[in-house]
């Protein structure tokens, strides 16, 4: 199957990549409107990366707007719309189809989708015990992998989510983006529920992991990113290339050898927002 499924899970986005055939189809899938304007512009965020991916050669990209596609042909295989969206991704992933997620898409409940997140995605945002500051991250430097090319180091202040809960001992996620929270940040005045987090306090100094990527034993390619909060952060260019690099990864396609490269103007950024009062 040459699916890729782009997601935002429940409120959240998300996207997943599919694997071996021609056109590599990429599906992304916006969360609802869940914040104010410029906040969680999911459906105006899932265009913006769709124009981007329409000129890559190789890739087929759809996407859904306001949540959970409605429409039973969204992702083949997937039975009814009615059945149990873990079930429905589970069964995708079992067939080697990839999943990118991306800021609130990485969130699931820890006693549903927890487990699942950990064998598909490598980690997932766990209610109190990872944390969502505002924070600008700085991105000093990056690691050699297919999804930076063409990244240059960059800095943003963004929800970055962080404590994430990864597998025991990182077992088979690769860390992409790497940033350190000051010692306010871990304080998590922004955070919600508000901080502090005792265990998170304690753990100053340390670098976390803010995105990631994995491979699955069945083949199928993995990819967490928290940030994402703020719709005009698309702008930053190196900021967008991560995510535009990591769907192509995620959907087997070769990343170009200095990233995907798609200009995102200011007019570009005002197109699709949802309408206020949301
Ligand atoms: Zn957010």
């Amino acid at each position: 199957m040459n699916k890729v499924l782009l997601s935002l899970l429940a409120a959240a986005l998300c996207w997943s990549a599919g694997a071996r055939a021609a056109d590599k189809k990429i599906v992304l899938i916006a969360g609802h409107p869940s914040h104010g304007p410029g906040d969680h512009e999911f459906n105006a965020g899932v265009q913006l990366l769709h124009k981007c991916l329409q000129n890559v050669p190789g890739v087929d990209p759809t996407f859904y707007l306001n949540g959970w596609p409605k429409d039973p042909n969204a992702f083949d295989g997937a039975d009814s719309i009615q059945a149990d969206h873990l079930r429905i991704i589970g069964d995708l992933m079992k067939k080697g189809i990839g999943l990118a997620c991306v800021h609130y898409a990485v969130e699931v409940p820890k006693d549903k989708g927890g487990p699942e997140f950990l064998n598909w995605i490598g980690g997932y945002y766990e209610d109190r015990w990872s944390t969502n500051p505002h924070w600008e991250a700085d991105f000093k430097s990056l690691p050699n992998h297919a999804i930076t090319r063409g990244v240059k180091p960059f800095r943003i202040r963004d929800e970055w989510y962080y404590n994430i809960r990864f597998r025991p001992e990182m077992k088979g996620v690769t860390p992409i983006l790497i940033a350190k929270p000051d010692d306010e940040t871990r304080q998590g005045k922004s955070s919600s529920p508000r901080g502090p987090y005792p265990h998170v306090v304690a753990a100053s100094g340390r670098e976390e992991v803010l995105a990631w990527a994995v491979e699955r034993p069945d083949g199928g390619r993995g990819f967490g990113f928290t940030g994402a909060h703020f719709h005009k952060n698309w702008g930053n260019e190196n900021f967008r290339m991560i995510v535009l690099n990591a769907l192509l990864w995620t959907a087997h396609v070769e990343v170009p050898a200095n990233g995907v490269d798609c200009a995102v103007t200011d007019e570009d950024l005002k197109k699709n927002l949802d309408p206020k009062g949301k």
